[in-house]
């Protein structure tokens, strides 16, 4: 394990964090941080560096995290099984609690990075009537 050192602007406070390596470490600082609940995927650039070059600080790395929201539960007794059913148009839709994942490029205002950013939506009529084939299947 090493020191880091990470932020999340290089003018900003620092925190030290153990991991195996600088994105560990930067997964880690994302994690264990106290950010804006979000709806949908947050993007961080995080700044690490040597913990042990604290005399002059010195950002080695710049590294991109993405933080999903959390999945909705899903129907008792099942993990979510994502599925791309005709009615949804290319959205994804869990076979058991009919609940949606819209994925959507997405792009970092600050950085101009994009990636694929998640977020969910509760049951409509549609997606509870063909999640419910599945269900009679089941039975
Ligand atoms: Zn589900």
């Amino acid at each position: 394990m090493t020191k880091y050192l990470c932020s999340i602007h290089s003018h900003y406070d620092h925190t030290i964090i153990e991991a195996d390596s600088p994105r560990d470490a930067a997964e880690n600082y994302v994690d264990s941080g106290s950010w804006p609940d979000s709806s949908a995927t947050q993007f961080f650039l995080i700044c690490v560096g040597y913990a042990d070059d604290t005399n002059e600080k010195l950002w080695r790395w710049q590294i991109a995290i993405k933080k999903h929201p959390p999945e909705p539960p899903c129907t008792a007794g099942h993990e979510h099984d994502w599925r791309t059913p005709s009615f949804a148009n290319g959205v994804e839709v869990c076979k058991w609690c009919a609940n949606y994942m819209i994925s959507e490029e997405a792009t970092d205002w600050e950085t101009g990075q994009s990636y694929i950013s998640y977020y969910y939506d509760s049951p409509d009529e549609d997606s509870l009537s063909w999640a419910n084939l599945f269900i009679d299947q089941s039975d």
